[in-house]
Formats: structure tokens, C-alpha cells, sequence
């Protein structure tokens, strides 16, 4: 055939996963030109229907769905692990993460003969624990550096590591990548966790309701440094360490490198969507946007039909808990260090990465 590479993207309507079906294919991405296969679980979205991407609907929870609709791809040399199954307790993110990840393993890597690298996407939480440990256990020391052991609590990030060191052990030239971003800056109405979509729905909410923007977070949140990782950049790195021989066989930070405040990029947000910029103010009972949002759902259907947006329900497009999160207190930093010393010397500027994904929300009319 004529293509160098054959990448498989595993969660291709995910806020990382879109940006990798976006980038592989251009004609100068490295080890290119690239065919490219996704996957997802839902039928194919207008939205990602531009990207010259071979489509395949398939629930990789099911073993027999995932036998049938992967094994026959019998030429892929790389697979972008870009996915996740959230559930309430650790254990059973563990279980369904594992499961998902051993029944793609299972149906490629007998019949891809020519399979090279696996690049596996975790994230911060490799340091700080899983959400339900949140204040419970100590997190590593930041700026985190990827070469620390792991916390002595369960992990589903773990559990991915332990099972691609296994497949590679197992197989000759078989190499892998973790990558580990903070909170993402990325498109994907589809995405389970998606900070900047929250916001984008909460800025256009209160825009219709002629209300201000306040913060729905703590003064710690408000202030702090902070760090982000675009969706784009994320892509970038996952696909050098899937050509470059220096990056093999480790875990990768990966953030935008610069710093920001919240209480910058608020001013940012509250001008895209021209409504009333608010200081955070301490005096004021804090509230959770997730309450705050409760009963919207109704407001948001107005909004869509006024301004005849992508049918969405607004517990799709925005799971506003996930703010509630992020602004409960100090960002954790990372170091970029060692991501830099082998080479991957992508950044991005914050704020224009905010600018650039609100852009596309509002081009592809998910908000007005
Ligand atoms: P996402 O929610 O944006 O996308 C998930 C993709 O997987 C979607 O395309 C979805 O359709 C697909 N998918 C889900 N279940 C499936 C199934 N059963 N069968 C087929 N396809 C299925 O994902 P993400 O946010 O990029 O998450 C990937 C990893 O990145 C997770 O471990 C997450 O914790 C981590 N992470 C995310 C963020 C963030 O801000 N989003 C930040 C840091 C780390």
C-alpha cells in the first residue's frame, strides 16, 4: 500500500480522539501518510464527518461486537488509546477500563501483525489519585515529574499501564506511550469531561438569562496557577512518541507549558460570549454550577431552537460536576521537563487555545 502507517484511534468522537482524526491524516504529519481507522460507539456525528477517517461503530465493552469489528483490520501499525468508562467506585473503573482495553488488545494484536506501538492516554490523576480519593490520600509533590511510583491506592491509569507493559513484553517490536495531560482544552460535544464546552453552555446560559458570570469556584481556584493541555498538542505528542525511537517505553506529561489564572481567562470567556464579567467575590455564599444548572435543561432547549443550534440535550454537552471539580481548589502543575529533554517541544498559549476551541463550538453550532 501507500501508506507509511496505519493508526487506530479508539474513542475517535472524544475531545482528543477528534483532534487525532483531524491531524493524522494531513500529508506532513510525521511517519505519514497515515490511514486512519475510528472508533466509537455511537454513529458517526456530523461533526467528525469532514475528517477522511474510516468509521467504525462499536462498542469495545463487548467482546464480540469488538472480535468482529477490529480483527479484520489486519494492517494496523499503531493504536491511540483515547477513551474511558467512568462508574462509581475506582474497582469498577478498574474492571470496565481493563475490560475494554483487553478486548481491543485482544482482537488486534493476533491479526496486526505489523502492529508497532501503542499509545495509551491517562491523565494527572497518575499522581493525584482517582476523584473518590480526592483529599483522602497524598498526592504526589508538584510539579509532578512522570518518573515517581505510583500512590498506594487503586487506579484505573494503572491498570491500563500494567496491561500495555504486559502486551509489549509479549511481543517482539512492540513498544508503548503513556501520556498524561491536565484538564483538556479541546472540541468534542460527545467528550464525557470537556472543562471548556461546560463553560461555553454556562456562558450562553447566562447570556440568555441576562444574568452575569460569576465564578463557581473558590478563591484558591480563581487565583491560582493554573495549567490546561490543548486537545491538539495532546495529539502532537501521541503521535511523536508513536515515530520518534527516543520516546518509547515511557510516560509523558503533557501540558500547554505555559501558566494562567482563571481569573484571566473569565474575562476571556465572558467577552466571547458578551455578558457581564464579575469579579470573584468572596463575600458571597459559593455555589456548585452543577446545582446551579439543575433545572436548565428546559432554558437550554430555548436556546437551541432560538438560535437553531445542533440539537443537544444539556446533559450531553456539558457535565457540569466536572467544573465543580476543577474550581474546588489549587491546580496541581506538571512538569514539562522531561517531554522537552527527548525532544517533543510543543506548546501551546493557553488563551488563545481557549479562543480557538470556543471558535469551533460556535462554528459547528453547539452554542451561539
Ligand atoms: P472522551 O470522553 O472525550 O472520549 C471518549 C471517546 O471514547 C468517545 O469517542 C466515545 O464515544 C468513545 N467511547 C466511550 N465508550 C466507548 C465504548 N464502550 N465503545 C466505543 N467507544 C467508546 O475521552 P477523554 O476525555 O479523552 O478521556 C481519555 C482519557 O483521558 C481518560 O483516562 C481521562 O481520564 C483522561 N483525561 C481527560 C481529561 C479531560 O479534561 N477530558 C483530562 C485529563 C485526562
Amino acid at each position: 500500500s501507500t501508506f507509511q502507517s496505519v493508526g487506530l484511534i479508539i474513542g475517535v468522537t472524544g475531545i482528543v480522539g477528534n483532534s487525532l482524526a483531524e491531524i493524522l491524516p494531513l500529508s506532513d504529519t510525521p511517519g505519514g501518510p497515515w490511514k486512519v481507522y475510528g472508533v466509537a460507539r455511537r454513529p458517526r456525528p456530523v461533526w467528525n464527518a469532514d475528517h477522511p477517517v474510516e468509521y467504525i461503530q462499536c462498542d469495545i465493552s463487548d467482546a464480540g461486537d469488538t472480535l468482529a469489528k477490529l480483527s479484520p483490520l489486519t494492517d494496523v501499525t499503531h493504536i491511540f488509546w483515547v477513551t474511558w468508562a467512568n462508574r462509581p467506585t475506582e474497582a469498577e473503573c478498574c474492571d470496565v477500563n481493563g475490560g475494554m482495553f483487553g478486548n481491543v488488545l485482544a482482537a488486534v494484536i493476533p491479526n496486526a501483525p505489523s502492529l508497532k506501538h501503542i499509545c495509551v492516554q491517562t491523565g494527572l490523576k497518575h499522581y493525584i489519585g482517582p476523584f473518590e480519593t480526592f483529599g483522602k490520600i497524598k498526592p504526589h509533590e508538584t510539579p509532578f515529574i512522570e518518573d515517581v511510583p505510583r500512590l498506594n491506592a487503586p487506579n484505573f491509569y494503572y491498570t491500563l499501564e500494567d496491561m500495555v507493559f504486559d502486551a509489549c513484553s509479549k511481543k517482539e517490536g512492540l513498544t508503548w506511550s503513556v501520556h498524561r495531560p491536565a484538564v483538556i482544552f479541546g472540541f468534542s460535544p460527545y467528550s464525557m469531561l470537556n472543562i471548556v464546552g461546560i463553560l461555553c453552555v454556562y456562558a450562553a446560559i447566562c447570556k440568555h438569562e441576562n444574568a452575569p458570570l460569576k465564578f463557581p469556584g473558590t478563591k484558591a481556584a480563581w487565583n491560582c496557577y493554573s495549567v490546561a493541555s490543548d486537545a491538539e498538542l495532546i495529539a502532537e505528542q501521541q503521535i511523536w512518541a508513536a515515530v520518534d525511537p527516543y520516546a518509547k517505553n515511557e510516560g509523558w506529561n503533557c501540558s500547554n507549558g505555559d501558566l494562567f489564572k482563571w481569573k484571566h481567562l473569565w474575562k476571556v470567556l465572558a467577552e466571547q460570549f458578551g455578558v457581564d464579567y464579575v469579579e470573584f467575590d468572596e463575600n458571597e455564599k459559593q455555589v456548585s454550577l452543577a446545582e446551579m444548572m439543575k433545572d436548565k435543561g428546559s432554558v437550554w432547549e430555548e436556546i437551541v431552537s432560538e438560535n437553531q443550534l445542533t440539537i443537544t440535550k444539556l446533559e450531553e454537552v456539558a457535565s457540569f460536576w466536572f467544573a465543580d471539580v476543577i474550581f474546588s481548589g489549587e491546580c496541581m502543575l506538571d512538569s514539562m521537563n522531561k517531554s522537552k529533554e527527548h525532544g517533543f517541544l510543543g506548546f501551546r498559549n493557553t488563551k488563545n487555545s481557549l479562543i480557538s476551541v470556543i471558535d469551533k463550538m460556535k462554528a459547528y453550532k453547539i452554542v451561539p
